[in-house]
């Protein structure tokens, strides 16, 4: 991963003809370049040390230079972005240090308490909302805690159908090494190519084929954690009755209570077939309705995603094609993955929902052109962000009832705040039987303070969430930026919960300080 951009460099390729022009249509072209190797802070480690974590980790794991640190600086959101794009990498960690298993990652966690260390877990570095970026105050350094050696496929149970991974491997490392006993895990956010198993846990990601699949917390049948004060194994039994489930405690926890050191997943047999078809609905509303119905009847595809009438006006579903001419109305993708009978069974009872309710069957196309590009659109931002265009995401959820209102408001708010010529976009693609996520792409020319813009439009949005009575994130997680909207979100009897949790797990409060705990 680059420092200031998305994803492997040379995979980048430049914006397609027709979005450049569409760009240059509603934006203008500023062309903005960035800092090409943003210059950092001294590590602030002195050799004493440094040599103690070399004692534990071999010299070889306990990093300094520059370029590991910068690639360890912050996450892959937006404001990261820009920062690191204007050369700010003040908060870059003091050392990277490689544990190479769970007593390893035990071993830096008891240095770190005796020497008042900050330590940042870090998986893929593809957090969006500031969790990574823990606070250096008040303590003697930063030691970003990088999982990337401990990549082992532990355990393969294939009569419970269960894996037991490390935290450190990337989505692809994962599904290559279960497709080699014949089984998916089946989570592929749109990060899928660079977030790693542990950032998926302490996040509780959502994929693109949650329908099918479910969630990646819903997928965690086990997990182990290092934490200051010990080690937690938690998950018994596929259910239990046995108090309060606290492996909820652990997922979602983003590294403030613990560092999780292996999971135990449920995992499917490799699909045989699979298929994936495009619908046309004449409004969102209907489209809406249509996935509700599905999603309460049982009869949900693999993969559901519906863009609102501007994201399929702009064609952002199928991002080499953006600008190009598309169809009125509101494009749907259905998925549908298994062996041949089921996938051909579950097609053909969705489609005929879909067609009764006014749906129009597009065929094969605009299904295959999504499953084609759907990693490809971070790398449009970096190009946008390129040409002074300030692109940013931010994603909710809400019970059905609530839908409508939700939209419009989070679509006013950020409209009103970024002024005229803003393109909002925004899609579903995450559905329960009681109601769904709803994901917001917004498009604005920069201003002079991009961070401040970027800034005041994320805190309407924020604001509108929050009265709509909705999540303030449906799988992007806290960090830092959502702090002040998950108080209101949990109240102070639940802030107080879980400062009780990290008083016991963290006492001295090394783990990622700042994050997630309001
Ligand atoms: C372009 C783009 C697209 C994205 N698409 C999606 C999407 O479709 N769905 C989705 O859910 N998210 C998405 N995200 C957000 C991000 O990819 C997820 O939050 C992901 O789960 C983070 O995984 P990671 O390995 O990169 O974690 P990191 O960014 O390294 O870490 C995330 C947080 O978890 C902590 N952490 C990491 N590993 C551990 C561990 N082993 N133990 C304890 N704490 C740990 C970190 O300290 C940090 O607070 C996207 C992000 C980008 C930039």
């Amino acid at each position: 991963m680059h420092p200031t951009r998305w994803g492997d460099p040379t995979a980048a390729a430049p914006l397609p003809d027709s979005a450049r022009g569409l760009i240059e249509l509603a934006f203008g072209l500023d062309e903005r370049p960035a800092v090409d190797h943003p210059s950092l802070p001294a590590s602030e480690l002195d050799e004493a040390r440094l040599d103690g974590l070399r004692d534990l980790l071999g010299a070889e794991h306990v990093l300094t230079d520059d370029e590991t640190r910068r690639l360890r600086t912050r996450g892959k959101s937006t404001p990261d972005l820009l920062r690191a794009r204007a050369g700010e990498l003040g908060d870059a960690p003091d050392a990277v240090v490689r544990p190479g298993g769970h007593d390893d990652v035990a071993a830096v966690l008891a240095f770190a308490v005796e020497h008042h260390l900050a330590v940042v877990p870090f998986g893929g570095g593809t957090c969006v909302t500031g969790g990574l970026a823990a606070r250096r105050d008040g303590y003697t350094g930063v030691l970003s805690l990088d999982l990337v050696r401990m990549k082992r496929l532990l355990a393969v149970d294939p009569v419970s159908m269960t894996a037991t991974l490390e935290p450190g491997l990337r989505g692809p490392e994962a599904e290559a090494l279960l497709a080699g006993h014949g089984l998916m895990l089946g989570h592929f956010p749109q990060s899928f190519e660079y977030a790693s198993i542990g950032g998926f846990a302490a996040t509780r990601s959502s994929g693109q084929s949650s329908a099918g699949y479910g969630r990646f917390d819903s997928m965690v049948v086990r997990l182990t954690a290092a934490t200051p004060s010990g080690r937690l194994d938690l998950g018994a039994a596929p259910a239990s009755a046995a108090g309060p489930d606290l492996r909820q405690l652990v997922l979602g926890s983003e590294g403030v209570f613990g560092v999780i050191t292996s999971v135990t997943v449920r995992v499917r047999r490799l699909p045989e077939t699979s298929v994936y078809d495009g619908w046309r609905w004449p409004s969102f509303a209907a489209g809406a309705s249509a996935m509700r119905t599905l999603a309460q009847a049982g009869l949900l595809p693999t993969v559901i995603r519906l863009s609102d009438e501007a994201e399929t006006a702009i064609n952002l579903a199928r991002p080499d094609e953006i600008g190009s001419d598309s169809a009125a109305g509101c494009l749907m993708i259905t998925g549908y993955e298994g062996t041949p009978a089921a996938v051909e069974a579950r097609r053909s009872a969705v489609g005929s929902v879909l067609a009764g309710l006014g749906g129009t069957d597009l065929g094969e196309e605009p299904g295959r052109s999504w499953l084609e590009g759907r990693f490809r659109a971070p790398y449009l931002r970096d190009s946008m962000l390129d040409v002074g265009v300030l692109v940013e995401t931010l994603e909710t959820a809400t019970w059905w009832s609530n839908l409508d209102r939700l939209y419009a408001d989070v679509k006013a708010a950020l409209e009103q705040t970024l002024g005229e010529g803003t393109i909002v976009l925004c899609h579903i693609s995450h559905v329960y039987e009681t109601g769904c996520s709803l994901y917001f792409t917004v498009a604005a020319k920069e201003t002079d303070d991009p961070l401040a813009q970027w800034g005041e439009a994320k805190t309407a949005a924020g604001e509108a969430i929050a009265a709509a009575g909705a999540t303030i994130t449906h799988h992007h997680a806290v960090g830092t930026d959502h702090k002040p909207w998950y108080r209101r979100e949990i109240g102070d009897l639940g802030v107080a919960i879980l400062r009780a949790v990290k008083a016991e797990l963290d006492p001295t409060g090394i783990l990622n300080p700042g994050v997630l705990i309001p």
